[in-house]
């Protein structure tokens, strides 16, 4: 069993916690180690101010000292909003006729990844409905294409549920984090929001993170689209799916999103469980506080304002920049699976990044050099990652301050790598750090720790 169903059911009722109680839970959350499902479930309990502030504050700490104070950033690149499937939230679904489709060609493919290569990104990730006719080759090409044809440095892929060998030669084309989301965790409700195509199957989908480990895929990404059901059940049972993937595999999920339910053309007119800021910001620190090894996504679903406030309490990766509709990034019409809430440039993004004390990163080192599930989660759980975070986000900082910075956010980029460096503990790191910022001015690249 993947996940105890009654079990979450049930501790998503749990009661409010005391101060002492919320106290012992706080003290056992500090070490870094993450919490058992029970304390998860009495941390998503809280409705207390002063204890949520509490809460926010511990989460807030212990981001720092697992990641320091780098912030990731990365773009989605939607290769195709062709799909099968029925799901009532998302404007890409089957029924959703006479609006425009498209699948972009390797050509478009490569002409999106070097639009955002010139805005800076390194990274990105690609997504795709569910179509057969744009399958595995079909992303598999477009992986490779990326790599051989473009300066992107790693390529993450959300993309439907497959079988192992699937998700073997998806590995072996380079991709680096698979990422899947349940959507909602809860059959029923499942049931009722998937009603037609091959999503219809809840347990191939609960399923495909144990395939995904078994071809290799040390990093998997999951997630619960919020605003479906209860969040308090939905985010217990991602936890519940994380420890999961640690007990069997040794490795916890690389990352957990927070999606929230957006309007989309012919979805969902509203959510059925609507989830306020206040919530979203709980189940961010509770997610940070359980799996501490865990990047936390908050995507462009969410205002400018309030992925300022995520990444204070516990988020570790932005979304910037993005297009949902294939081609997006070119100037293309197409359908867009929802319509985003921060239309910021990644420039913009950096510089309210950095007026936050917190430092941007284009780093994709862990995935290159074999930093990747089993040896990750151990690393960030044993204190081993703040360092390289840190570093590798100055140095990602200068290359873009030397390759892409336009005047007007020169000097935000350069106060971020200044502090940067000097935040920098370990003196023997730093100076090694000093010697590579200048390989970078003497115009060597893709340095890093
Ligand atoms: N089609 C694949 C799938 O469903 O697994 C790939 C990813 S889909 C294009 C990306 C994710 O967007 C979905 O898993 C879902 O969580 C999210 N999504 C869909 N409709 C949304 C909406 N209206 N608002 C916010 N997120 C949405
Ligand atoms: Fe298709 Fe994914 Fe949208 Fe569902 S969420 S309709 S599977 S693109």
């Amino acid at each position: 069993m993947i996940i105890d169903e009654v079990k979450v059911g049930l501790l998503s009722k749990a009661p409010e916690p005391g101060a002492g109680e919320l106290a012992a839970i706080l003290e056992e959350a500090s070490k870094g180690k993450g919490l058992p499902l029970e304390a998860a479930a009495s941390l998503l309990a809280v409705s207390d101010e002063a204890m949520l502030t509490g809460l926010f504050a511990a989460a807030g700490k212990l981001k720092e000292r697992v990641f320091g104070k780098r912030i990731v950033l990365f773009a989605p690149l939607y290769l195709s909003n062709h799909c099968t499937n029925g799901c009532t939230y998302c404007g890409f679904r089957a029924q959703n006729r006479d609006v425009s489709r498209r699948a972009l060609t390797i050509e478009e493919t490569i002409a999106e990844a070097k639009a955002l290569e010139q805005m800076g990104f390194k990274r990105v990730l690609l997504v795709t409905g569910e179509d057969p006719r744009w399958g595995l080759d079909y992303i598999v090409g477009a992986v490779k294409a990326i790599y051989n044809k473009t300066g992107m440095r790693i390529v993450h892929v959300n993309a439907p549920p497959m079988d192992v060998d699937a998700l073997r030669e998806l590995k072996a084309a380079g991709a680096g984090v698979y990422q899947a989301f349940q959507e909602t965790y809860h059959r029923p409700t499942y049931g009722l929001m998937h009603p037609s195509g091959r999503k219809k199957d809840f347990d191939y989908r609960l399923s495909v993170m144990d395939r995904a480990m078994e071809a290799g895929f040390g990093d998997v990404g999951i997630g619960a689209l919020l605003g479906l059901f209860d969040y308090r059940f939905d985010a217990l049972a991602s936890i519940a799916h994380s420890i999961h993937l640690f007990e069997t595999f040794g490795s916890h999920a690389h990352t957990i999103s927070i999606p929230r339910l957006r309007p989309a053309e012919a979805g969902l007119k509203e959510a059925p469980w609507k989830i306020t800021d206040g919530e979203l910001k709980k189940v961010v620190t509770v997610y940070r506080l359980s799996v501490p090894s865990a990047g936390i996504v908050a995507s462009t679903r969410e205002s400018a304002s309030f992925r300022s406030e995520l990444i204070k309490i516990g988020a570790t990766q932005l979304s910037a920049a993005s297009k949902t509709n294939p081609g997006g990034y070119k100037g293309g019409q197409s359908l867009e699976q929802f319509s985003t809430n921060d239309h910021r440039s990644l420039q913009e993004v950096m510089a309210s990044v950095v007026d936050d004390g917190l430092l941007p990163s284009l780093c994709t080192t862990c995935y290159r050099v074999g930093r990747t599930g089993q040896d990750f989660t151990d690393k960030a759980t044993t204190g081993q990652m703040e360092k390289f975070c840190q570093a590798n986000a100055v140095l990602t900082l200068k290359e873009y301050l030397l390759d892409y910075c336009v005047n007007g956010s020169k000097e935000s980029v350069a106060k971020a790598i200044d502090e940067g460096l000097r935040e920098v503990k370990d003196e023997g790191l730093k100076k090694a750090l000093i010697e590579k910022l200048k390989e970078l001015e003497a115009g060597k690249r893709d340095l890093f720790f």
